[in-house]
C-alpha cells in the first residue's frame, strides 16, 4: 500500500533521536521495546511514513549484529500491507524466502514479516500489517 516506515539502526537511542528531532523538526511520539527482538525502537512521523529508530537491548540482538558488521544506517524498509499471510503467499509462490513462517508481533501495533536481503538486492524488506 505504502511505505509505512523506514527502520535504522543505531548504537544509541537517546542520541539519535535528538538527531532525528532536529532532521525532522518534530519529536519522536513513542518509544517501544520489543522484548521478542531485544530492540527498542522510537518512532519519528515524516508525512505519510515513518522513521523506526532501533537500538539492540542486548548483544545477541540482530540490530547489534548489524551494527557489528555493516555499521549504523538503514536497516530495511517497510511496506504496509493489506493482507500480510495473502501477500507473503504471493512472495513465496514468486520465490522470495521469507525470514519467518508466520506473521510476528512487531512494534507499533502491528503483524509483521521480513523477506530475506538476498532475494531483495540487499535490501531487508518488511511487510506490516496493522493489527485489528
Ligand atoms: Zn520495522
Amino acid at each position: 500500500m505504502k511505505v509505512e516506515h523506514i527502520g535504522i539502526a543505531v548504537r544509541s537511542l537517546e542520541s539519535a533521536e535528538q538527531l532525528f528531532a532536529k532532521l525532522l523538526g518534530s519529536e519522536s511520539y513513542k518509544r517501544e521495546t520489543v522484548e521478542s527482538e531485544s530492540v527498542t525502537t522510537s518512532f519519528f512521523k515524516a508525512g505519510e511514513t515513518k522513521i523506526e529508530l532501533l537500538e539492540a537491548t542486548s548483544p545477541a540482538s540482530v540490530i547489534s549484529t548489524y551494527i557489528e558488521k555493516r555499521g549504523e544506517g538503514i536497516h530495511h524498509i517497510a511496506f504496509e500491507v493489506e493482507d500480510i499471510h495473502q501477500e507473503m503467499a504471493r512472495l513465496q509462490e514468486a520465490g522470495f524466502r521469507l525470514l519467518n513462517s508466520a506473521p510476528k508481533r512487531g512494534a507499533d501495533n502491528k503483524w509483521v514479516c521480513f523477506v530475506h536481503p538476498k532475494d531483495c538486492n540487499g535490501v531487508l524488506v518488511e511487510l506490516c500489517q496493522e493489527l485489528r
